[in-house]
């Protein structure tokens, strides 16, 4: 742990601490996080929520999963462009963050470079858009769009929204979450030029519901932007009905509305995040007892290869030989882990 505990970001404890909660600084995705998101870290502790985020854990060097588990890679026309689904494509604008999420189903494509949306790279992606209208969608994201240069975020979404059929843009941002004060006037300036803007964020565990974080989605929603939550189910952190119940009614007093609550994918490097299918079923069917529609996230599967994101419940789960799956959109069975 020495290389961790050289500890820029202050972390609590000791590195011998660090050791013996089962955090480790070998990790070829490195750490990286925000003053803000470290001070949110109570302990070095494997139950601490913002700690299994953001800090490595020794798990992570097991091999086991895939690293590209939905796909990607092979609906990628042009390079950082995802076409997956006809109407809506992403594209994914940065590989930097300003938290690595040990969680993130990204993390194989990301190593530390900041690939700005440099001209020429949001050219291909225009000239590929162009001819396009059945795109009414575009999904700005990375890595994390808004750590971009206030001026290149500017131009890029300035820039697509101007394409002939006036894509509707998301964009995909954990800033509200991890780093609020990046979230000022001069960054409101640099998406005025979207039109009707979404912005989904995540939102994971009671402690990142902060006054900061209240702020910052606050003046998020003050400019007009639409806000949604993608919480990820992710075991140690919030596989836990009153945490998830919680986040959600503070997320709607902040007019940031529950979109989907996601089961982890079968990333490698992120086995130890996995909550089993069933499990998440009964914590799905308790949360849906007791929150209110505006408060209740859809609970999806999404499945590789365009398959799309399968509502969980206890009918759509397969059982078989002692493994369980669920059939995804176009009707193929897809293994969970
Ligand atoms: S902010 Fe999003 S893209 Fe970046 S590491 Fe976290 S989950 Fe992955």
């Amino acid at each position: 742990m020495a290389a961790l505990f050289n500890n820029v970001y202050g972390l609590p404890g000791t590195a011998a601490e660090w050791d013996a909660a089962g955090y480790t600084a070998d990790s070829a995705y490195q750490l990286r996080m925000t003053d803000y998101y470290a001070s949110l870290i109570k302990e070095p502790s494997a139950q601490d929520p913002v700690a299994r985020q953001g800090v490595p854990r020794g798990e992570e060097l097991s091999t086991a999963g895939e690293q590209d588990a939905l796909g990607e890679g092979g609906h990628e026309p042009v390079p950082g462009l995802l076409h997956v689904y006809s109407e809506r494509v992403l594209l994914l604008a940065t590989d930097h963050c300003a938290v690595n999420c040990r969680h993130c189903n990204r993390r194989w494509r990301r190593c530390g470079r900041r690939l700005a949306a440099q001209d020429s790279t949001v050219a291909g992606w225009l000239d590929y858009l162009h001819g396009r209208t059945e795109v009414q969608e575009v999904l700005i994201t990375g890595g994390d769009p808004l750590t971009l240069p206030h001026a290149v975020l500017e131009d890029l979404v300035s820039r697509v929204a101007a394409l002939p059929s006036r894509p509707v843009i998301r964009i995909g941002s954990r800033i509200p979450a991890v780093w609020p004060e990046r979230v000022t006037s001069r960054l409101l300036r640099s998406l005025r030029g979207a039109g009707p803007l979404y912005l989904h964020t995540q939102f994971n565990c009671p402690a990142e519901c902060t006054p900061e974080a209240a702020q910052a989605l606050g003046r998020l929603a003050d400019a007009g932007i639409n806000l949604g939550n993608q919480m990820v189910l992710l075991a140690g952190v919030n596989d836990d009905v009153a945490a998830i119940a919680q986040v959600n009614r503070w997320l709607v007093r902040q007019r940031c509305r529950p979109y989907y609550l996601f089961l982890p994918e079968r990333v490698q490097g992120t086995a130890h995040f996995q909550v089993d299918p069933w499990r998440a079923v009964a914590i799905a069917e308790a949360l849906r007892l007791q929150l209110s529609g505006i408060a209740m996230p859809t609970v999806v599967v999404d499945t590789p290869n365009g398959g799309g994101k399968v509502p969980l419940h206890r009918g759509a789960l397969v059982a078989r030989d002692g493994r369980v799956g669920i059939r995804d959109l176009l009707g193929r069975l897809v293994w969970l882990p």
